[in-house]
């Protein structure tokens, strides 16, 4: 036990690194290029935030929460979502008095839910996330749609494309949702236990059940597309036809509800076809009464989120892994124990010319140094000692052509530097 990581965790070892690294200077350079900052809450808040910002009849919030009291018997719960925590902190740093929109991503925050263990899912996970407040235009969705699509091509995806749907608002959907009871009617008895008690509270989210039984009872259900009110019909009209201008091919799923009961009108999902399936990447939509609802100035916003961990894994189904940096440029190599301290001085001097360089620091000797030089991929081995040494010299070493030239001791560092440029 005391060495195995908790079940559904997942390190990052030092080998991955450069892997995340990379993804995460995209993500950077793409958000910065089309205007958004960073914000970094808390991983864990409020139980009462989730409970109201997520909504009480969610999966989320009545299954997968990490919630426990505190030392000062506060209800205390790990970020199970993104969102609730940047709409709290919106609120709280009264950033609408900044200027509006106000556009913000989130990286690498741990994200924490208790799911069943099966392939791909995760009980601790890291996401990318990037919320809008303030635009209640469909430019904002377009604008994150295809910020997203850019940003998985440019990892090295394909098959991608976008489904999106419109759930409506307060006004037109408690219309559907009569008419869907309606259709269910008798049907529901025949339905899994979760949609039957779906039924009142949340029926749209009986179009999202896994279950064949289900799905096949649905599948002639009436489509929310027939229900928006005049508002909700335009928004979503002018989101296709954004999404056309841009070339960004989408397909029209009024299947798609996503688990989570603060999205207003737009939502939508990147589904990545792999074989005859298509698996969905990461979702996102818009929220519009999330801040109002959660004491804040009526705002609308939206937003989505998407793993890491999911992404790394599908870059690497397509083979579209970055090539691997080496650990080190430069090995120094110390011939003879009284040579260590000598090489550990030069070694700084090279790191403060700005090259990637290491020495011996486990008393080797000068062929298991070479060895280790090989296995972090120095290109160049710089060995002090012997007769070199003795006439103020050192010797370099291309690991590559194996070819060896001697050089004076002052010159030495500034001729790495140079050929490593
Ligand atoms: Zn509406
Ligand atoms: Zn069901």
């Amino acid at each position: 036990m005391l060495t195995q990581a908790p079940k559904g965790t997942r390190d990052m070892l030092p080998g991955d690194a450069y892997l995340w690294h990379d993804l995460e200077d995209k993500m950077r350079a793409l958000a910065a290029l089309w205007g958004y900052r960073e914000i970094r809450t808390p991983v864990f808040e409020h139980t009462e935030l989730f409970q109201r910002g997520v909504g009480d009849g969610t999966d989320i919030v009545t299954k997968e929460m990490y919630t426990f009291r505190d030392k000062g018997d506060r209800s205390i719960t790990l970020k199970p979502e993104g969102t609730a925590g940047a709409v709290r902190a919106f609120i709280e740093g009264n950033l609408a008095n900044e200027g509006l929109p106000c556009k913000m991503y989130y990286l690498n925050a741990p994200i924490f839910r208790y799911e069943r263990p099966q392939a791909g899912r995760l009980r601790e996970h890291h996401q990318f996330g990037m919320e809008c407040f303030g635009g209640k235009e469909p430019t904002v969705e377009a604008e994150l749609i295809n910020l997203l699509m850019t940003l998985l091509r440019e990892v090295g995806l394909q098959n991608l494309s976008v489904h999106i749907n419109s759930i409506g608002c307060p006004e037109c959907r408690p219309k559907y949702h009569a008419a869907l009871r309606e259709y269910l009617g008798n049907r529901i008895h025949d339905m899994c236990e979760t949609c039957r008690e779906r039924f009142e509270k949340n029926p749209l989210r009986i179009l999202d059940c896994k279950e064949e039984k289900c799905k096949e009872t649905v599948k002639d259900a009436p489509s929310i597309l027939d229900y928006l009110c005049d508002d909700c019909k335009a928004h979503f009209e002018k989101l296709q036809a954004l999404l056309a201008a841009q070339h960004i091919p989408f397909t029209v799923d009024p299947r798609i509800v996503r688990g989570l009961d603060y999205y207003t009108k737009t939502v939508f999902e990147i589904i990545m076809q792999s074989g005859r399936e298509g698996l969905a990447l990461c979702g996102g939509g818009r929220y519009d009464g999330l801040v109002a609802q959660l004491g804040g100035p009526d705002t609308p916003a939206a937003g989505f989120g998407i793993g890491l961990e999911r992404i790394l894994m599908e870059i690497k189904n397509a083979g579209a892994e970055p090539e691997a940096p080496s650990i080190s440029d430069v090995y120094v190599a110390s011939l003879g124990s009284e040579m260590i301290a000598p090489a550990f001085t030069f070694t700084q001097t090279l790191r403060a010319l700005g090259v990637k360089a290491d020495c011996d620091l486990c008393g080797r000797s000068l062929k298991a140094q070479f060895k280790y030089a090989d296995k972090i991929g120095a290109k160049y081995v710089c060995i002090l000692g012997g007769d070199e040494y003795a006439r103020g010299n050192a010797k370099i070493r291309d690991m590559c052509t194996k070819e060896e030239k001697e050089i004076s001791l002052e010159a030495v560092g500034q001729t790495l530097a140079d050929m490593l440029k």
